[in-house]
């Protein structure tokens, strides 16, 4: 009998150190595991509202509405924190895109800007310096696979119709590099204060490899 309530005293020791050391790690897989349970059960519903095949732009509209409706009263009840994001991380406006995936993580320490075939403009630089001004300490630039703003610019017959979206993703390689050579970036990435990266995203699986650039 003793024995045995010493098992067990041991048993609970071991679970409050576990729980201890490891119950944020936890807590944050656990979270996951429910966010991809919510998008199991929503992804198949192919024929619900917004994709019905006769749905009317007032009618798609509206479903926006209601949704957001709900949606914010869900986060009125529920308040989230507000956190200082320390990554910026830069996309493509793709649909098929997810950044809370792309970073495994819904707690917003991340700025996003969702750009056609990433390609930024010199609005955008300045954006991104201020954000690094305000604590980011880390840039993820992306770009992905099958991307239809990189498909145009590739095609000499669509390109005729966009003209300057095939123009911007060909200067995408240099306004990166012109957002590098600015001299507060350049000085923070030399003190080792910032870390910037070009990333290539598959965009089915999402993950992130380094960017080849051939
Ligand atoms: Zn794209």
């Amino acid at each position: 009998m003793k024995k045995l309530s010493l098992w067990i005293g041991v048993f609970a020791l071991l679970t409050v150190l576990v729980a201890v050391m490891w119950g944020q790690q936890i807590e944050f897989v656990l979270g996951g595991a429910m966010i991809n349970i919510g998008y199991r059960l929503q992804d198949h519903l192919a024929d619900y509202d917004l994709e019905h095949h006769e749905a009317t732009p007032p009618q798609i509209w509206q479903r926006f509405l209601d949704q957001n409706h709900m949606a914010a009263s869900v986060r009125s009840a529920f308040p989230r924190s507000s956190r200082h994001p320390v990554v910026a991380m830069v996309a493509c406006m793709d649909g098929r895109l997810d950044t809370n995936e792309i970073a495994g993580d819904t707690r917003r320490y991340y700025y996003i800007l969702r750009l056609a075939g990433s390609v930024l403009s010199e609005k955008e630089e300045e954006m991104l310096e201020l954000a690094v001004t305000n604590g980011v300490k880390v840039v993820v630039f992306t770009t992905h696979t099958d991307c239809a703003a990189e498909k145009v610019a590739a095609d000499p017959q669509r390109s005729k119709s966009f003209p300057k979206l095939t123009a911007a993703v060909h200067e995408r390689t240099a306004r990166f590099e012109e957002f590098l050579a600015r001299p507060v970036i350049q000085e923070r990435i030399a003190k080792g204060e910032l870390l910037a990266k070009w990333m290539d995203l598959d965009t089915m699986t999402e993950e992130v490899v380094p960017h080849d650039s051939k």
